[in-house]
């Protein structure tokens, strides 16, 4: 809900009477004087105040009663905004998202919120009507924790759709996708197949009849993924740019002024810098790159002509340690809990990982890894410790490398505190917790999931806490992320023991988790993640107080503006 009036002089598209400037040159920059709401800084020195005043996109006063401040001073382009009781946050970060596929999954079948097999197959078939023959369906976004079935789907449901296109469906977590004959058929997977390292092809057992048993089922978990690639449609640089600026200008208009953007291709960060340069794109992407040969990390890493627009930095890497919880590729200590026989897959072999974090320790590279399972995280933390005693401070191109842990999921207790010990970073999206508590009692058991989503226990033993929302896996929406972490209940309400209620974070807690805490995880805690004086104007505004409204009123609220580096990144008024 918008409020009635929100900007005076920005609802009236002029500029107010202290601006000294021409007032037709509309700039994409302004100086700014917001006051007449509550701001918060995510500064423990000053926490809220009242007024905030922009110059050339520098904070230079942060305090009460702007009025006076903002006459006495020479602006450009002045915009004066009363909040009128809407609230201000330092711009809000999603810590980890995949932007190429927030923007892809825009464009794409989208199978979000399909609630039982019977469902995915009548959105399938409509796809399949205006489909030639031959050309693959690809969609993505189903999850079947819900569905009345209590089962997977499987190639037979999709042979009843089409046996002449290729059909695949990528889960909602990206760890699995069920595929039917025709995909099988051309991929060559049969079954004497083998599944590669880190991968499963799923076979069908004795319910399905003597004609079915041991076939592959069309479920392909993990790297077994990837023996479908070639029948994916193909992604050219166009389809690609089309996907960022969608994804960008998406993620603008919910409040982001930034993303940690995930498994990205290292060819991409030309295409990010020139829509950048475009203002095309017009949030801070920081981004964690893939890895091709684990001899030579990508060249787009700290190389600045590479990276020559301010809003795109490329300094990490992501590799993946294991799979997820739900497709049951997560790496266990013990076995599954619904599934005694299995304990998860690691899909990342210690060799190789070890060749690469101690030639990104030495190069000053940050090593941002996935890890689900207590087992994953465990070794992942084993590995960093290694990688830090066998390189020596003088070696290093940075003596801080700032690693990080994306998911940091099931924890075993005994592991926590080794997370501030080594000075590794957990890397956790609230929304996964209040998506997968409804099943991850059956896989884990209620005592495992005391070590899961730990947020206040990992804060309580020292450790910061980068907040992301794993988009397009999840939606991507900051409202859902504060209250997921602030409420720790299911969007309708939901709650158990085994949800542990006390893991829950405060309000406070919850902001630093999207600004300032993932400025300092991605080394830019120097130019944004609080509002300070010297720092860069990043700034969300909703129309209501996430921080003051109580439960579900969170997801009410509405982003109203996101200004990043003093401009305008979305303006719900325009
Ligand atoms: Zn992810």
């Amino acid at each position: 809900m918008f409020k009635s009036i929100l900007f005076t002089t920005a609802a009236l598209g002029v500029l107010s009477a202290c601006s000294n400037t021409n007032q037709l040159e509309v700039a994409a920059e302004n100086d700014w004087c917001i006051s007449g709401g509550t701001i918060y800084t995510a500064d423990d020195d000053k926490p809220i105040v009242e007024a905030v005043a922009v110059k050339n996109g520098k904070i230079v006063y942060v305090g009460e009663n702007v009025g006076d401040w903002c006459n006495s001073a020479s602006f450009n382009n002045l915009r004066e905004i009363n909040l009128d009781g809407s609230a201000m946050y330092p711009g809000l970060t999603d810590a980890h998202g995949h932007l190429l596929g927030i923007g892809l999954r825009e464009v794409t079948l989208n199978l979000e919120g399909v609630n039982s097999i019977k469902h995915l197959k009548e959105k399938v078939a409509e796809a399949v009507k205006t489909t030639p023959i031959g050309e693959t369906i690809y969609g993505r976004g189903w999850i079947e924790t819900h569905w009345p079935e209590k089962r997977f789907p499987n190639k037979l449901d999709l042979d009843d759709i089409s046996k002449d296109h290729p059909i695949i469906l990528e889960r909602a977590d990206g760890h699995a996708v069920v595929v039917n004959s025709e995909a099988l058929n051309l991929s060559g997977i049969n079954m004497s197949t083998a599944a590669p390292y880190g991968g499963a092809i799923n076979k069908f057992d004795e319910a399905f009849g003597i004609e079915n048993e041991n076939k592959p089922d069309g479920m392909l978990i993990d790297n077994a993924s990837q023996l479908i690639n070639d029948l994916l449609p193909k992604l050219t640089p166009e389809r690609k740019e089309e996907a960022y600026i969608i994804g960008a200008n998406l993620y603008a208009s919910r409040g982001w002024s930034g993303i940690h953007s995930m498994s990205v291709d290292p060819d991409d960060i030309v295409i990010l810098n020139r829509l950048a340069d475009e203002n095309k794109i017009k949030i801070r992407v920081y981004n964690s790159v893939d890895v091709n040969n684990p001899n030579e990390l990508p060249k787009v890493l700290n190389n600045d002509d590479l990276n020559s627009n301010e809003l795109i930095q490329t300094r990490a890497i992501k590799l993946y340690a294991d799979g997820a919880l739900g497709s049951r590729g997560a790496s266990l200590i013990e076995p599954y809990s619904d599934d005694p026989t299995n304990s998860g897959l690691m899909t990342l072999k210690e060799k190789e990982a070890k060749i690469m974090l101690e030639r990104a320790l030495k190069e000053g590279v940050q090593v941002n890894i996935h890890a689900i399972g207590d087992s994953g995280n465990r070794e992942v933390l084993r590995w960093y410790k290694n990688a830090f005693d066998q390189i020596p401070h003088a070696d290093r191109k940075i003596t801080d490398p700032r690693w990080r842990i994306e998911h940091s999921q099931i924890l075993h207790r005994e592991d926590i505190p080794l997370f501030s010990k080594y000075g590794i970073i957990p890397s956790m999206q609230p929304s996964h917790a209040i998506g997968d508590l409804y099943f991850a009692e059956d896989r884990l058991g209620k005592d495992r999931l005391a070590g899961g989503y730990a947020w206040r226990s990992l804060i309580d033993s020292g450790s910061i806490i980068a907040g992301g929302t794993d988009a397009p896996v999840e939606i991507g929406d900051p409202r859902i992320e504060f209250y997921a972490a602030i409420e720790r209940k299911g969007l309708d309400g939901f709650t158990s023991d085994a949800w542990y209620n006390n893991e829950k974070v405060t309000s406070h807690e919850a902001l630093k988790m999207f600004t300032k805490w993932p400025a300092y995880a991605s080394f830019q805690e120097t130019k944004i993640g609080t509002i300070e004086i010297g720092k860069t104007a990043d700034f969300t505004i909703f129309d209501t107080d996430i921080l003051e409204v109580q439960g579900s009123d969170i997801l009410n609220a509405e982003p109203l503006m996101t200004i990043v580096n003093g401009k305008v990144a979305f303006d719900a008024l325009n």
